[in-house]
């Protein structure tokens, strides 16, 4: 075989496997049109090589977000450099559809794309290329694992009845805010409190009347928060809050007008109308405060005399009376 035989049986198994790989290859020139569209690119686009030859790719799918893109290709064909595309930046460049059974929970394909310069003989760069890579396994697998995190995440921070924060998560939101005082001295506030008589409740109406009086409290509770409060179920029936940028004097408000709201509230269960009332104990953040630890144990005590005092009641926490 001559030498010209053999390149030219290499040419040809060469072509033939451009055509048949399992990923999408494209050569433009430097006004974007087509100069080569292998069989990948056919069988997803449904466009053939012959049909799209010498048109620029732009005008064939319009809705390429043409001004990055070519923004990017310019870049390569200055720089001589390569340039990437992520499916993580954005999921596809080319809009296929995706008819992998596996993964038929997508319903386009998911795609990594490489730029590539192409020189010519001189070694100019008068075509690039674009390698277009099916990553709709990976990219599923990727995107169900980081749910499934975040749903993992979300339920170990909340609590199941109430779908408040639990306990644990609150208290290290407490703690943040308690460092944040530390480094900034914002005003913030804590308001602990809990179910007046709750044991008659179970006792009367059962545990299950128990449980919806609990949920219709954190109902009442959530509607009156701000997006930068932070509420945890505490314990059974004791709730607790972080008020940012509140003195005690605005947590009083807050937590009066809740207490009365609550009052107020009725929960009709199997025909039973049930009234609950709730009291409440402040402690804002100061400078005498040891830790965060503290914060809540003055709380708690405010809580106790609001108990003490008669209950449905309110009590801002005074370390002068206290001592
Ligand atoms: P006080 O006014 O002093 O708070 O009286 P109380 O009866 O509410 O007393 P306490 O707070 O000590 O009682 C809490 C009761 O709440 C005890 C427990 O049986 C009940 N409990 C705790 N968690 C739950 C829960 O998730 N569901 C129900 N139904 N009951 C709970
Ligand atoms: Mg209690
Ligand atoms: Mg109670």
């Amino acid at each position: 075989m001559s030498y010209d035989q053999s390149a030219m049986n290499e040419l040809h198994w060469l072509i033939d496997m451009v055509q048949t790989i399992e990923v999408g290859l494209v050569v433009l020139d430097r006004n974007f049109d087509i100069q080569l569209w292998n069989g990948f690119m056919e069988n997803h686009s449904g466009v053939s090589p012959n049909s799209i030859k010498g048109s620029n790719l732009f005008e064939q799918f319009d809705y390429l977000p043409a001004s990055w893109l070519k923004q990017k290709m310019e870049s390569v064909f200055l720089l001589k450099n390569r340039a990437f595309i992520s499916w993580e930046q954005r999921p596809y460049v080319f809009k296929f559809k995706n008819y992998r059974p596996i993964t038929g929970r997508a319903d386009f394909m998911y795609q990594n794309v490489t730029l590539l310069p192409l020189s010519s003989l001189t070694g100019q760069i008068t075509h690039i290329s674009l390698i277009v890579y099916d990553v709709t396994d990976v990219a599923i697998n990727k995107l169900q694992l980081k749910a499934a995190n975040e749903r993992l995440e979300h339920l170990s921070q909340t609590d199941g009845l109430t779908q408040l924060h639990n306990r644990r998560h609150w208290q290290m939101c407490m703690q943040k805010e308690f460092d944040r005082h530390s480094r900034y001295g914002d005003k913030t506030s804590l308001v602990m409190f809990d179910i007046d008589h709750f044991k008659k409740i179970n006792d009367n109406y059962g545990h299950l009347a128990g449980d919806k009086v609990i949920q219709h409290i954190s109902h009442l509770l959530k509607q009156s928060l701000r997006e930068t409060d932070c509420a945890g179920r505490y314990g059974g029936e004791e709730f607790s809050v972080v008020l940012a940028h509140t003195c005690a004097k605005g947590a009083l408000n807050f937590a009066d007008r809740l207490r009365k709201k609550i009052e107020k509230s009725e929960l009709v269960f199997e025909k039973e109308t049930i009234k609950v009332t709730v009291s409440m104990g402040i402690s804002d953040i100061n400078d005498q405060l040891e830790n965060s630890g503290q914060w809540l144990a003055y709380a708690d005590r405010a809580l106790y005399q609001a108990k003490e005092s008669g209950r449905n009641n309110c009590v801002i926490y005074d370390q002068d009376s206290a001592e």
